[in-house]
């Protein structure tokens, strides 16, 4: 999987609507990235009809800002807490035996 082309930012069309860039692939359609891949730091645009694909230069100041006017459930990608019941194994319980052996000193 080569890139077959660098192409910088400025160069890329834009789409408004579904904030999408393309550029031109010589096969006859077009190389696209989302705005939204973009700030992911994705910079690998690809054409749907061929294998060819173009590495994006650019800077994150240079990308408009991303609309989420969508309810996309993207916001929910938090980790989920993995490994979050980790045991302590205190020894409680020989704390309390030493402390009812001595209670238990009578005389
Ligand atoms: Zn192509």
């Amino acid at each position: 999987m080569s890139i077959y082309e660098e192409v910088e930012f400025e160069d890329l069309d834009f789409d408004p609507v579904n904030q999408i860039y393309t550029y031109p692939c010589p096969c006859g359609d077009k190389f696209s990235i989302s705005l939204e891949e973009l700030w992911d730091g994705e910079d690998v645009a690809t054409c749907p009809s061929c294998t060819l694909r173009i590495e994006i230069i650019y800077d994150e100041e240079d990308l408009p800002e991303l609309k989420e006017d969508s309810d996309d459930d993207d916001e929910s990608d938090e980790e989920e807490g993995e490994g979050s019941d980790v045991k302590k194994e205190e020894n409680i319980d020989q704390g309390l035996a030493d402390i009812t052996k001595k209670s238990l000193v009578v005389e």
